[in-house]
């Protein structure tokens, strides 16, 4: 079930009674407690168990037996590709996108486009995400603004930038000019709207699809603004081969340092090949580096080093990517391979659990630079939270307060059909009921619809 949002001042104040909180504050608590959350969707208290009715105003939400914690946060999404589900598979990086994605996101029109934009947040919201960062596409991203809105999801989102006329589709390329003027046109009209569930970001899709003058354009804007550069890097060695030859024998971490685009706004994707010394880079530039284990293994990319790249105090964050490259946007698939994909190569006590939590929830919104609003549940924070139902027989916890075995159970033995319900700055998003099978009726139906305009057989850009 997705909720229209309504205007912040008709919200309900409302007291959530009955959940284990799996705060993700600095000491990592896991406390018995209730929490209060304002017309303005800010918690405004988290005091001991009331086993009677809260005080007059307050809306009650039992939440008994769940386990409440932030809403998960991805920091690398593609909406405008989930209609390409199933349909570009056992490719590697620069084929898949050469002979499948690039020709489908070309086709897109703005009721495929909000389609799969609407497909892609209900997955979201039903496997516990309540926040992305999404790429956008070439044309028509508004239509990806409008869905987040409408759906109620926190979302920072940025048109594709794609200006370099030789690595590019003609189909998808646009002089610097004409991207960068809708850039800034959709920053403008979006950044920091809906309180500030919706921003915008500057989003160069990698450095071969860019030319240097766009880079450091987008730099620059976005210093200037404050705004968030999400890219991709150094996801797949020919890629990285691509960008040397092109940037006169620079690594692309070099590079894109040497435009200004790799900086403490700075979200870059994938980060799979990297030198010792990109990634000293990353750590001094506080980029964040999103991690997209099912990605990475599915194109045949490799596999980050994300333990040197924490041990070099670099941010990391958890993305699905695209449906067409996972196959799913499910945090927990992310959150399993995280935690076992490194222990082979770097040993057992790899990662464990609390801290594949932390790259869910903190790290994302670190990375964000949101974690002012989310992330954790403290006074203060926004209601971004998704609850969990681990009494089953596939997850219950040994101990349900203890934050290992809590931990455990999610990371390890989650499932999206784990999640009861997700709640986006103080409103209900999705919770699990019947009447997921008629909003999910309806978007099928329109599934079929959009699919049929874009699906054709391919013939590469
Ligand atoms: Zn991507």
């Amino acid at each position: 079930m997705i909720r229209k949002t309504k205007a912040s001042s008709h919200r309900n104040k409302f007291w959530i009674t009955g959940a284990v909180l799996v705060t993700q504050n600095s000491q990592r608590d896991v406390l018995l407690a209730d929490i209060v959350v304002d017309e303005h969707g800010v918690i405004i208290d988290l005091p001991k168990p009331r086993k009677s009715s809260p005080p007059r105003g307050f809306k009650k939400i039992s939440a008994k037996g769940l386990h409440v914690l932030p809403g998960f946060v991805q920091t690398h999404v593609h909406l405008c590709q989930t209609l390409f589900r199933n349909t570009a598979d056992d490719l590697e990086l620069l084929d898949w996108l050469r002979k499948k994605i690039w020709v489908y996101e070309a086709r897109h029109n703005k009721f495929t486009l909000r389609t799969s934009a609407l497909l892609g947040i209900q997955e979201l919201l039903r496997s516990g995400t309540t926040c992305i960062l999404d790429m956008g596409t070439v044309r028509y991203t508004e239509e990806i603004f409008k869905a987040a809105v409408e759906t109620g999801i926190r979302a920072n989102i940025g048109k594709c930038l794609m200006d370099h006329p030789q690595n590019n589709p003609p189909e998808l390329c646009e002089s610097t000019e004409a991207a960068l003027k809708e850039a800034h046109a959709l920053f403008t009209k979006w950044n920091g709207t809906h309180g500030d569930r919706i921003r915008a970001s500057y989003a160069p899709r990698f450095a071969i699809s860019c030319t240097e003058t766009l880079l450091q354009s987008v730099a620059k804007s976005a210093r200037e603004r404050g705004a968030i550069i999400h890219t991709h890097a150094s996801e797949n060695r020919t890629e990285c081969d691509l960008v040397m030859r092109m940037s006169g024998g620079r690594s692309n971490i070099e590079y894109l340092s040497a435009t200004g685009i790799c900086c403490e706004r700075a979200v870059i994707a994938h980060g799979v090949w990297l030198s010792p010394e990109e990634m000293r880079i990353l750590s001094e530039k506080k980029a964040s580096i999103t991690h997209c284990p099912s990605s990475n293994l599915k194109l045949a990319s490799g596999v980050a080093p994300v333990p040197e790249l924490l041990e070099g105090g670099v941010n990391v964050a958890l993305g699905a990517d695209g449906a067409p490259c996972n196959n799913t946007l499910d945090m927990f698939h992310e959150m399993r391979l995280a935690a076992t994909l490194h222990k082979p190569r770097r040993g057992p006590t790899t990662l464990p659990a609390p801290e594949i939590l932390d790259l869910a929830t903190r790290n994302g919104a670190k990375a964000l630079h949101w974690f002012d609003q989310i992330g954790s549940i403290e006074i203060g924070k926004k209601a971004d939270f998704v609850a969990l139902d681990l009494n089953d027989i596939a997850t219950l916890p040994t101990h349900p307060t203890s934050l290992k075995a809590v931990a455990s159970a999610i990371v390890y033995a989650g499932t999206a059909s784990n999640v009861a319900w997700t709640m986006v700055d103080g409103q209900m998003c999705y919770r699990r009921s019947l009447s997921d099978q008629s909003t999910s009726a309806r978007l099928l139906k329109d599934l079929q619809k959009a699919r049929n305009a874009i699906l054709r057989p391919v013939s590469p850009l």
